[in-house]
């Protein structure tokens, strides 16, 4: 008797040469990559872009600052919360449809197209009318509700690695959203958690070249979550890049220690224009771009 290779495994890690049974339409054995286009941006075509914004939308003055701070170290994404997944229901939750027209205006005196997250599926409608691109939050990975209603977004989605899933769970989260009818999903690994407390959580570098090698969706890299601390940022950067990441995605703030949330962990303008002549020297001397020179 032959065992078949689409027995259910919920447990169990599929191996590269039957990721494209368990996952048929985010599998694959990495010879194929997807590029993913955000605006004129696109996501797997070779040179890592960089996304940078602020973990909250503050304010269109703050968020305008971080907008031009993200441009002028050649960020080709805008990224920033409006609808922010807070620990404590005292912190402070994100200016919601406000936080969007503020990105929408700050992105655009950038020329930046932007990211947000969205956390429920009440909300996918609005926050794609604004957004160029919807972002899954860690929290929200397992959140079935919305990864099938991310499937008629209308927008590319990108999809964090949630904070105790494993890479298939990853993926088959993905394979939700590519199921209910939306291809255009980017991954980003982001940390998860383990025994480890000298770091906020635990970068995992090595899921950088195994899901490369399980599916052809790109992979950023959040360093900026994972680190917690932003002297941790640019060496998770290179070493997400020398992994094959292909991106970053940072929190930056024109004046961290005011942040509203994640202050500790946002680049100044300095340290995101040293993170950028790290992904020149790393060969990515300039992001993707469809149309914008
Ligand atoms: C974020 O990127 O703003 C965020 C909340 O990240 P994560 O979901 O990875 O914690
Ligand atoms: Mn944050």
């Amino acid at each position: 008797m032959t065992a078949s290779i689409t027995a259910p495994r919920d447990q169990e890690p599929a191996g590269s040469a039957d990721a494209k049974a368990r996952y048929p339409l985010v599998g694959g054995d990495g010879r194929e990559r997807s590029v993913i286009r955000v605006g004129d941006v696109l996501i797997g075509a070779g040179a890592p872009i960089l996304a940078a914004g602020p973990c909250a939308v503050e304010s269109l003055e703050q968020t305008r600052a971080a907008a031009r701070m993200a441009r002028a170290a050649g960020a080709s994404l805008l990224r920033g919360g409006a609808f922010k997944p807070r620990t404590s229901p005292y912190a402070f939750q994100g200016l919601a449809e406000e936080g969007l027209k503020i990105l929408a205006e700050a992105g655009a005196a950038a020329s930046l197209p932007f990211v947000t997250e969205v956390m429920d599926t009440a909300d996918v409608d609005t926050v794609a009318a604004y957004a160029d691109m919807l972002q899954v939050g860690a929290r929200n990975m397992h959140n079935f509700a919305l990864l099938k209603a991310l499937g008629s977004a209308g927008k590319p989605v990108l999809l964090k690695r949630g904070v105790a899933a494993t890479v298939d769970e990853w993926l088959l989260a993905a394979e939700y959203v590519a199921h209910a009818g939306n291809p255009d999903i980017v991954l980003c690994e982001r940390g998860i958690r383990t025994f480890e407390t000298a770091t906020r959580f635990t970068l995992d570098i090595s899921a950088v070249p195994v899901v490369r090698g399980l599916s052809h969706l790109p992979v950023l890299v959040d360093p900026s979550h994972a680190a917690g601390r932003r002297e941790l940022v640019l060496p998770l950067a290179r070493a997400s890049l020398a992994a094959g990441a292909d991106g970053l995605l940072v929190e930056i703030h024109p004046d961290p220690s005011s942040a509203q949330c994640d202050g500790r962990q946002a680049l100044t303008g300095d340290q995101l224009e040293e993170l950028a002549a790290a992904m020149a020297e790393a060969g990515a001397p300039a992001p993707s771009r469809a149309v914008r020179s």
